[in-house]
This record gives structure tokens, C-alpha cells and sequence, in this order.
């Protein structure tokens, strides 16, 4: 059974925080951030919530 966790990114455009659910087993997601919609790449970290955000081309 997969349980759902919570990645924690930090905008590479404006600053800002945001989490995404993701599955516990995810190596890698997608999200926009909440403030300024730019959509991101995110990788899990050596730290397991914080993951590592890189903009992504539109
Ligand atoms: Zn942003």
C-alpha cells in the first residue's frame, strides 16, 4: 500500500512555498505554483520533504 506524501517546493520564480501530495514511491512530479503558476519539476532531495524545483519550459 502506497501512502501519500507531502512535497514541499520553494518557487524558483517568486519565492514562494508550496506542497503537493504526492505517492510515497514518486520519484519525480509536476506542480504550478500557487502564487505565480509557474510550472515546475520536482525531484525529492536528500531531505525527505523538502524537494528540489526546477521551472520548466512551457
Ligand atoms: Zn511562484
Amino acid at each position: 500500500m502506497t501512502m501519500p506524501t507531502t512535497a514541499e517546493w520553494i518557487c524558483t520564480r517568486c519565492g514562494s512555498t508550496n506542497r503537493r501530495l504526492v505517492p510515497e514511491t514518486a520519484t519525480r512530479a509536476e506542480d504550478v505554483c500557487v502564487s505565480c503558476h509557474a510550472r515546475h519539476e520536482l525531484e525529492p532531495d536528500s531531505r525527505p520533504v523538502r524537494w528540489r524545483a526546477r521551472p520548466k519550459a512551457r
